[in-house]
């Protein structure tokens, strides 16, 4: 099918974007990668009356380091340049063991961070990961700028934070307080799919006491899961094996999977918990760039998850 006729502007400023949204008003729509935007236009889900593409800004397509660690991906970073990047494979274990994991090669070509944290998808895994890592959006709007935690950015299913005349100009990932350690993985139905299940776990130690750790689930409720409860248990403490247990039935619990074509909800709530177990487990002891990323499985459907996945990429 068709996309219904729109009006396209391509603005060379951010102040020409803001200006162009608010002329469109609830009708306008901001075009990132279009990678998720297109299609739902194509299957007339959504008819925007004016689409803003943003590839005309300068200076977005970044992703970069502070003097303090802070990260920050700027909205026309598209996620091949966060799968190809060094700076996250030395310095962001979470995040380079997801990157590879985003849909196939074509979308990761095009699509965006900040626009897949825009579109929140429960099924998207960047919310997963900047949720566990405890990021935030910075929104550009007619009174300027302003910092949205990323727990407060997703409001719910395909819904975010943004009035209708803001664009989202980069995604801020705080740097670690102590030792980062921690991984994604996402179980999937075939290799490009969505997450039928997904766990971004982010843990800080100093020496062997965890300072800070943030779990997050993709794909097993109506939005991103944020599970407070898991990461706040293992706070104060080293990593065992009883405390990994311990975080992982409490996110098992958070999880509100349902019953679908992918599986049972037991299922999925059995993979939440043996995902935590397999990410800290094998983060225990492996500070980030040294063996801390814990990549992607592509699995039969085994009952147990152990069966027929495939661990990658190991930084
Ligand atoms: C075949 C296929 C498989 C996929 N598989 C996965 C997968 O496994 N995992 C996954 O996470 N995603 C997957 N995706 C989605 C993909 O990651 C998209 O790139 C992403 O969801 C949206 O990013 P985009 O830049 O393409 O945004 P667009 O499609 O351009 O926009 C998406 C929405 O966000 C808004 N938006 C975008 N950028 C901004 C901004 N800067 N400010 C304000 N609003 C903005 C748009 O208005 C629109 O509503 C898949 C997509 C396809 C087509």
């Amino acid at each position: 099918m068709y996309p219904s006729r729109f009006r396209y502007e391509a603005p060379r400023s951010i102040a020409e974007a803001i200006s162009l949204l608010r002329e469109g008003g609830d009708e306008a729509k901001v075009l990132a990668g279009g990678q998720s935007l297109v299609p739902l236009m194509k299957l007339r889900f959504a008819s925007p009356a004016l689409i803003v593409d943003i590839n005309n800004l300068p200076g977005l397509s970044y992703h970069q380091e502070d003097a303090d660690g802070t990260i920050r991906i700027g909205a026309l970073c598209r996620h091949v340049d966060l799968e190809r990047s060094v700076l996250l494979k030395t310095k962001q274990p979470v995040m380079a063991a997801a990157a590879p994991l985003i849909a196939d090669p074509i979308v990761r070509n095009r699509g965006t961070l900040v626009g897949s944290l825009c579109h929140a998808d429960p099924q998207g895994d960047w919310a997963s990961v900047v949720t566990a890592l405890g990021g935030s959006v910075i929104a550009s709007g007619p009174g300027g700028r302003r910092s949205i935690p990323i727990a407060d950015f997703v409001t719910g299913p395909f819904e975010n934070a943004l009035a209708p005349d803001e664009i989202a100009i980069e995604a801020v990932i705080p740097p670690p307080k102590g030792t980062l350690t921690g991984g994604y993985l996402k179980l999937e139905r075939r290799i490009g799919d969505f997450a039928t299940v997904g766990v971004a776990a982010a843990v800080e130690t100093s020496g062997d006491t965890v300072t800070r750790a943030g779990i997050a689930l993709t794909g097993v409720g109506g939005s991103t899961i944020s599970a407070t409860e898991a990461g706040q248990a293992l706070i104060g403490k080293p990593l065992t094996a009883e405390s990994i247990a311990q975080a992982a039935d409490l996110a098992a619990a958070a999880a509100r999977p349902r019953t679908d074509h992918r599986g049972s909800a037991e299922y999925k709530r059995h993979m939440v918990r043996t995902f935590v177990v397999r990410i800290l487990s094998r983060a225990n002891g492996h500070p980030a760039g040294a063996g801390g990323v814990v990549g992607g499985v592509t699995p039969g459907q085994s009952a147990n998850g152990e069966a027929n996945t495939t661990a990658e990429g190991t930084a």
